[in-house]
């Protein structure tokens, strides 16, 4: 049975990556609800159902518009497969807990995030509002403990960037900042400053590796958001164990 339900939210969430693709490309440009239809952006022309299943469109496609031959961005399925993996993941992890709720509400959050930043260098306020109230009634339904954690995180993670936005005079935006704070509510305080941390060694690893190889260049600026997502799914899903090990590590 728990194969059967494995499977369930793997292909949930493939299904649901694929529409947070749209709401992460459209809500930044508040065309959401304007077109009913996906389209090509190459060509426009309205994209048939056989071309919007998820993954397998794409590779069947190889890539490309089946019209026009455009090249289609592989965020697409990374996207799909990302999210239809980890709510596949959450499920194993938590099984019929109330926490199953608030992990597949912040993988999806996150989903619509990494997209929105990738395409545009965004992360739209509207998505944040929305999913705020969401995790706060999350946290009521799974509480942390103690209860008051979340409060505190979602203060200590708007504190904490505030102060490096401060002192690094815009090394990051607004946008990032508005993020922490609701990531606190999901996090607590003591996972969500970890999650910082965690966030800006992915951030320093991963853009070295990129000036290295020359696939990003020096002048441009690198969008802060992909590394967050990592960070906090790496906090969220190993924070407990990280805390242990650095605490039997080093005191
Ligand atoms: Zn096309």
């Amino acid at each position: 049975m728990t194969i059967f339900y494995l499977c369930y939210f793997f292909i949930l969430g493939l299904i649901l990556g694929s529409f947070f693709n749209v709401v992460g490309m459209r809500v930044p440009r508040r065309q959401l609800f304007a077109e009913n239809r996906s389209y090509c952006p190459h060509c426009r022309r309205s994209l048939q159902w056989f071309e919007l299943i998820p993954v397998l469109s794409y590779l069947l496609q190889k890539g490309h518009c089946r019209h026009c031959r455009g090249r289609i961005s592989p965020l697409y399925p990374v996207t799909e497969l990302g999210t239809g993996l980890l709510f596949a993941v959450c499920f194993w992890h938590f099984g019929f807990q109330p926490e199953l709720l608030v992990a597949l509400l912040l993988i999806s959050m996150l989903a619509i995030i990494l997209v929105s930043d990738l395409r545009y260098m965004e992360i739209p306020d509207r998505v944040l509002l929305l999913f705020l109230p969401l995790f706060l009634a999350g946290r009521i339904i799974s509480p942390l403990d103690p209860w008051w954690t979340p409060i505190i995180g979602g203060i200590a993670g708007v504190l904490q960037l505030a102060a490096i936005i401060i002192a690094s005079r815009g090394g990051m935006g607004a946008g990032d900042m508005k993020l922490f704070g609701v990531l606190g509510i999901v996090l607590g305080w003591k996972k969500v400053l970890l999650a910082f941390f965690i966030s800006t060694v992915y951030g320093a690893v991963i853009t070295l590796f990129l000036l290295a190889s020359k696939r990003i260049e020096r002048k441009k600026p690198v969008p802060f958001g992909p590394f967050i997502v990592l960070g906090s799914l790496t906090v969220y899903f190993f924070g407990d164990k990280l805390f242990n090990w650095y605490l039997t590590s080093f005191f």
